[in-house]
This record gives structure tokens, C-alpha cells and sequence, in this order.
């Protein structure tokens, strides 16, 4: 059994938290809203989570909120302790963790996550993680436990940057899939069949495969279930927005991932926030060709 500090438990948090005391883990969690769990022992502040804790897992919003959540945290961190922060944010905000961390000879790992929240409640996400040989290391027992798989992708942000890589590539070919089974609808062509050519031809990818933004087509997907996230457009919004800040500041041409932001934007302004990435396909579909650059 292993004292674990848990901070962040909202639509991630709370089930992995969960999974660590179902494990037979000590968690002492905290978030800034009155959330309980099964078997986390609720306590009031962030140092509170990080005081004697061999571990001290964060899943929070954004890097402001982490900085500081590190800020207050690693002053009260015991010697040896391993700091995994899974949460999804900015390559910079990830870096100053590390280097907060680092100060005073603590661990520490970025370890942000694909798999949504039914990973989450499922144990079965998958880990992108950046940091030393030891912080991996360190933070492996607790991963198997959250997840499936994990890959260590280098030093402190590369699981940051791996991160917003694939959700780059990801809001790109969902848009594309998107358009090609609208292109085919307007063509006349049923959207099963064309399922089944491209799901075993060259155009196959996740977006098709597992994750057909078509109802009734593929495998179970949000689709089938009037767009409930699943992975909501604003989270992918805000991923293509990390992507675009981290291209910037290393002067990348992703001229796709900056029209993929665009798309997604305008389609969260105009009210699809909370619904699921992948309506982006009733949109398009209802869309006119001299509005479907615009
Ligand atoms: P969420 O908004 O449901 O949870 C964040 C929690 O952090 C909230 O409960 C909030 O009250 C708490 N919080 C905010 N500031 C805090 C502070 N200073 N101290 C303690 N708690 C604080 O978000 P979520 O969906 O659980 O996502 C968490 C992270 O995981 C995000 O970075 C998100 O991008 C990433 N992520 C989410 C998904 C998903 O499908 N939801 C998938 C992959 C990655």
C-alpha cells in the first residue's frame, strides 16, 4: 500500500483517484470544489495532499493552475517523494513543474493521458510521459494500476509534447473524415458502404475506424449517442490551441493544425462546446460549400 496525494478531482480525477483506492491505495485527495469520492480521504488543502504522501498525482485545467498548485505542493512534499502530473497543458507550464520539482530533489514526471473519461473509469488509459529515468520509474506501479499503456517519451515536457502532437493530428483527420463522409452523403453514396471501403482502405484511420462520426456506422462510438462526449470539441479546442502555442514558440509550420483550430473554434462558438468532437459531422454536412471555408 502506498500514501498516495490525489489533486484535481473532477471529470478525470475523481475516477482515477477512485482506481488507486480500489487498488488498496491510502488517498488523501483534494480539488477547490466539495467533491467526494469512495474511499478518498477528502482533505482541505493542497499541502494537506502532499504532506507524507510518497506520491502526488495532479489532474487539473490548465499551467497557470498547475504552477501554482506546484507552488504550494512541493514545499511540502517528503524527500523522495514522486510528483505525476497528468493533467493536459502547455509544453512551458510543464517544464516549470519539473524545474519547481527539481529545487528541492523531487521527482517528477508529466504524464498526460489519451483514453477520455471512460479510460479513466476504466483503467485503461494510455500514458505519454516526459522526465528523468527515475521519476519514470518511480511513477510506473501507479500508471499499471490508471492504465494500459504508457510510453517514456524523453525528459521533462515530452509527454506534453507528444501529447498535443497526436491531438493535433487527431482534430485534423477527425475533421477529414468528417468531410469525406459528407462529400459522400451530398454524392449519394450509403454511409455504410463507405465505411466499409475506407475502414480497409488507404483513407482507414482512428477516426474512421473506432471512432465513426456517423450514427448507426462502425463500431459504438459518441455518434450513437447524439454526440455526448466522449471527448468534447472545447477539450480539443484547447489542445489544438496548445499545439499552436507550442508551434509558435519553436516557429513549426502546421498550417492544417492552425485550420483545424479555426474550425474547432468556430464550431464551439457557435454552440458545440459541450457536445462530442466528432459532430463536427452534422455541421459540415448541413454546411454549404461558399460557408464551408469561412
Ligand atoms: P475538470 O474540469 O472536470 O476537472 C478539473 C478539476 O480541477 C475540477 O474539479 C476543478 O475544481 C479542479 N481544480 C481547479 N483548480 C484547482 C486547484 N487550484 N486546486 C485543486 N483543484 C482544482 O476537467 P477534466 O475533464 O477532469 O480534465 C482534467 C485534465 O485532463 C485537463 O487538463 C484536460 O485537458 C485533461 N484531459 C481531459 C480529458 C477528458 O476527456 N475529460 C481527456 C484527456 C485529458
Amino acid at each position: 500500500m502506498m500514501r498516495i496525494g490525489f489533486i484535481g478531482l473532477g471529470n478525470m480525477g475523481a475516477p482515477m483517484a477512485a482506481n488507486l483506492a480500489r487498488a488498496g491505495h491510502d488517498v488523501a485527495g483534494f480539488d477547490t470544489a466539495a467533491i467526494e469520492i469512495d474511499g478518498v480521504t477528502r482533505v482541505d488543502t493542497a499541502q494537506a495532499a502532499a504532506t507524507d504522501r510518497e506520491a502526488v498525482i495532479t489532474m487539473l485545467p490548465d499551467g497557470p493552475i498547475l504552477e501554482s498548485v506546484y507552488r504550494q505542493i512541493v514545499p511540502a512534499a517528503r524527500a523522495g517523494a514522486v510528483l505525476i502530473d497528468c493533467s493536459t497543458v502547455d509544453v512551458d507550464s510543464a517544464r516549470a513543474a519539473h524545474r519547481l520539482a527539481g529545487e528541492t530533489g523531487l521527482l517528477s514526471v508529466d504524464a498526460p493521458v489519451s483514453g477520455g473519461i471512460g479510460g479513466a473509469t476504466a483503467g485503461t488509459l494510455t500514458f505519454m510521459v516526459g522526465g528523468s529515468p527515475a521519476a519514470y520509474d518511480a511513477a510506473v506501479p501507479l500508471l499499471e494500476i490508471l492504465g494500459q499503456r504508457r510510453v517514456h517519451c524523453g525528459d521533462a515536457g515530452a509527454g506534453q509534447a507528444a501529447k498535443i502532437c497526436n491531438n493535433m493530428l487527431l482534430g485534423i483527420s477527425m475533421i477529414g473524415t468528417c468531410e469525406a463522409f459528407a462529400l459522400g452523403e451530398k454524392l449519394g453514396l450509403s454511409a455504410q458502404r463507405l465505411y466499409e471501403v475506407i475502414s480497409t482502405s488507404s483513407g482507414s484511420c482512428w477516426s474512421v475506424n473506432t471512432y465513426c462520426p456517423v450514427p448507426g456506422v462502425g463500431p459504438s462510438s459518441p455518434a450513437d449517442d447524439g454526440y455526448a462526449p466522449g471527448f468534447a470539441a472545447g477539450l480539443m479546442l484547447k489542445d489544438l490551441g496548445l499545439s499552436q502555442q507550442a508551434a509558435e514558440q519553436v516557429d513549426a509550420a502546421t498550417p492544417l493544425g492552425a485550420h483545424a483550430q479555426a474550425l474547432y473554434r468556430r464550431f464551439v462558438e457557435r454552440g458545440g462546446a459541450g457536445k462530442d468532437f466528432s459532430a463536427m459531422l452534422p455541421d459540415l454536412a448541413a454546411a454549404a460549400r461558399e460557408h464551408s471555408d469561412d
